[in-house]
């Protein structure tokens, strides 16, 4: 039988090995499992594995026993057999109820694998999977210096996915025959790069640790080629669509937003202003990211190629990530208009437009009248949620998608909005989420990218400091008494938790866990997070007695959200009480202080953009961030980098290196459907740009990559795996 990398595992394993990998670790063909790399390698007597496993994990380690008791159980019948195994750094219990272990003997090495427990302050495994290394196995491989250690699940532990690679790497031919280099000579010699066939023998199993590094670095290559000819392509493609261009028209819509504007336009604002209205006016759909930091005015920005859009006869979607956001949006947006925004109601403008929202809330009625002004034509501009994405949303003329806070969104959606326009409309993204540069260039490549760095001047800015109420206890008060200072120099205040609180005793989750790291301190006695309720009821009884407070949270219905919004922005509320529902755009200039309960349950991004909800008028903000952390942890310096830094582009290197990279490219864009295994994107930024250079020139020359069947191959196989993925989720 001929094995080609598109063989199924099914056909070269055996049946409970292959369904195993396929069900629990996505690999169903050869291709797959040679890609699927160790997560490290042990090394017998060095590694410090075992001092540093947490409760909870589920890990592989390296031991060596160390001692063998078997004694009777106290209060049962049968008998406990205790092995208590070590590495160089570490010691670790294993036992087995009922269990003989005649081999387990004293200095024989074994892997060992399950889930790592807790008993009387030690850690232990019970009846863990484990493979010995006794003579008797014969197996050379243990004699080797470097053990791989693969990432594993229940019933595919690490050394089955050993011996499966061993058996593929040894299959028919050798190795040579099965792969065939992708990468073009030229390049690869050019880059001195290892040929595939070394790289992958290296990385399965290597004698020192320069072959693991040496594979990897042309592993890495392959990874960031193919996903640089993808995007590449997809660029291509993009360009190559028909649009429809939305010239600017004088005396419209336009012109009257910039008479009406309060304020004057920064530089950063005017310039990727004028780069808009240059893209909208080609017939190439424009596909832009905008980013800027929290409060920089990106909504204006994309206000004007709106207005723009419309007065070249087309309509305008606007797509907000929650109801609270899109409410405040179309206010936003009709109060500046006015009677321009009006048309065809009888104070409106007929020289105008109307700007519709349409969320999932609005009530029947409101909602046929939503969709037939869309459907005719009459709304030029749409706000509105992911209702905007539903079927039976129809536009006369879609012109141009704006996705606010795109973080929030994945492409999937961005793409069901732009399939409503009869041709591709022009899309521009948003994001307060500075994005480091070289996950703009993987997730975002298929994107032209425009940055405003200036905040509008005379701000006040932010200054935030760590309230460490365990060592500090006397601290918290004083914030309190802060805020009540804030109040009554007539500001407004912000007091956000992680939970919404109960009162049915069924939502017990945090409201929005996006972004919340992992406890990292390995602490697993953790009280439940402080909610907005219970808090709320203590503040009113005591620090803040007498203040008028509000509370605000995704459990409220869209229009007591919204009356809660509209009050405070009118300043009728000191305190709002709130969960991250108001950590996108929310805007009320007049708010000045923002405390954070529990801030260590939020993520950096996050926290970030949360603080920015408090600095967006001419005085200066305080944002504080009460945590128990004690202040050296690791998450106490995560709060205090934080607050030492209002760079956004500083906080997201912090989030990519404190957070797991799948969560910051945002689960749509990770692990397999990206094709990124080893790459590191702040690693490897070097590398990334050196490939997005390549990808860019091969595909020059080459369009269809006829030339390179190799690499058509893998971006064809990148491509497939995608698809796989979106049929699992659908
Ligand atoms: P973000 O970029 O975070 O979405 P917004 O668009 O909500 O920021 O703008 C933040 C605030 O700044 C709003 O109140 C907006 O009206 C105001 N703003 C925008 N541009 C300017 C400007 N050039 N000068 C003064 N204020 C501005
Ligand atoms: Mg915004």
């Amino acid at each position: 039988m001929a094995v080609t990398l598109e063989t199924p595992l099914s056909r070269v394993l055996g049946p409970k090995t292959a369904t195993g990998m396929a069900e629990q670790l996505g690999l169903h063909t050869v291709r797959h499992l040679l890609r699927h790399y160790p997560r490290r390698y042990a090394r017998r007597g060095e590694q410090a594995d075992l001092a540093d496993v947490q409760v909870g994990d589920r890990v592989t380690v390296l031991a060596q026993v160390r001692s063998v008791t078997t004694r009777p159980m106290r209060n049962r019948r049968g008998s406990l057999t205790e092995v208590v195994v070590g590495d160089g750094s570490g010691r670790m219990k294993l036992v087995f109820f009922n269990h003989r272990h005649a081999s387990l003997a004293v200095n024989s090495w074994g892997m060992f694998a399950g889930t790592v427990g807790e008993y009387r302050g030690e850690k232990q495994f019970a009846h863990p999977d484990m493979h010995l290394l006794d003579a008797s196995d014969d197996d050379t491989d243990w004699a080797r210096a470097l053990v791989p250690i693969y990432p594993a699940s229940k019933d595919v532990s690490s050394w089955v996915i050993q011996k499966s690679v061993k058996l593929l790497l040894g299959a028919g031919g050798g190795l040579g025959e099965l792969v065939e280099d992708p990468l073009p000579e030229e390049i690869r010699a050019r880059l001195g790069l290892l040929p595939l066939a070394s790289a992958l023998l290296d990385i399965h199993r290597p004698t020192t640790t320069e072959d693991v590094e040496r594979a990897a670095h042309r592993l890495k290559w392959d990874e960031a080629l193919v996903l640089q000819l993808t995007l590449a392509a997809r660029r291509r493609a993009a360009a190559l669509e028909p649009g429809t261009a939305r010239p600017r028209r004088a005396g419209g819509l336009l012109d009257a937003v910039d008479t009406a504007l309060p304020f004057a336009l920064t530089e950063g604002q005017r310039e990727v202003g004028e780069e808009l209205a240059a893209e909208l006016d080609r017939d190439q759909p424009m596909h832009r990211l905008l980013q800027g930091e929290v409060g920089s005015g990106k909504t204006v920005v994309a206000l004007r190629a709106m207005a723009q859009v419309v007065d070249a006869g087309g309509q305008a979607a606007l797509l907000a990530p929650t109801e609270v956001l899109a409410a405040q949006h179309a206010r936003g947006i009709r109060a500046l208009l006015g009677p321009l925004g009006r048309a065809g109601e009888l104070d409106g403008d007929a020289a105008g437009t109307r700007v519709t929202l349409l969320t999932g809330s609005l009530k029947a009625a409101a909602k046929r009248q939503a969709l037939a002004e869309v459907a005719d034509g009459s709304a030029g501009i749409v706000i509105g949620t992911h209702a905007l994405l539903q079927e039976g949303v129809d536009f006369a003329d879609l012109g141009l998608v704006v996705v606010d806070e795109q973080h929030r969104f994945g492409v999937e959606q961005r793409d069901a909005l732009r399939a409503k326009g009869s041709r591709p409309p022009h899309v521009l993204v948003m994001t307060a989420t500075p994005i480091p540069r070289t996950v703009a260039m993987t997730v975002y490549g298929d994107l032209e990218i425009s940055t405003l760095r200036q905040l509008p001047s005379g701000r006040g800015g932010v200054t935030s400091s760590v309230v460490p109420v365990v060592e500090k206890p006397g601290w918290l008060d004083r914030a309190w008494e802060r805020l009540r200072e804030e109040v009554a120099a007539g500001r407004q205040a912000y007091v956000v938790c992680p939970r919404i609180g109960d009162v049915t005793g069924a939502d017990d989750e945090p409201e929005d866990a996006d972004g919340a790291p992992p406890d990292d301190d390995g602490r697993s006695d953790r009280r439940p997070p402080l909610a907005v309720l219970d808090v709320a009821e203590a503040l009113r009884g005591g620090p803040l007695a007498g203040l008028r407070l509000d509370v605000l949270h995704g459990r409220m219905s869209p229009d007591e959200k919204d009356g809660v919004m509209r009050a405070f922005a009118a300043g009728e509320t000191d305190v709002l009480v709130a969960t991250t529902v108001v950590e996108v755009g929310v805007d009320v200039p007049n708010a000045t202080v923002m405390v954070v309960m529990d801030a260590d349950r939020f993520g950096v991004s996050q926290l970030h953009q949360l603080r920015g909800r408090v600095a967006r008028g001419k005085h200066a903000g305080l944002c504080l961030l009460v945590t128990e952390a004690p202040s050296g942890s690791p998450t106490g310096q995560r709060l205090a980098a934080v607050a030492s830094t209002s760079d956004g582009f500083e906080l997201a290197r912090l989030d990519l290196e404190t957070r797991r990279e799948g969560d910051v490219l945002g689960a749509a864009q990770s692990g397999r459907r990206s094709g990124i295994r080893l790459l590191s994107l702040l690693a490897d930024e070097e590398l990334i740009a050196q490939a997005r250079a390549e990808a860019t020139a091969l595909l020059g020359t080459d369009r269809g990559l006829a030339d390179h069947p190799g690499l058509a191959a893998e971006v064809a196989a990148l491509a497939s795996d995608e698809r796989a993925e979106w049929l699992e989720k659908a």
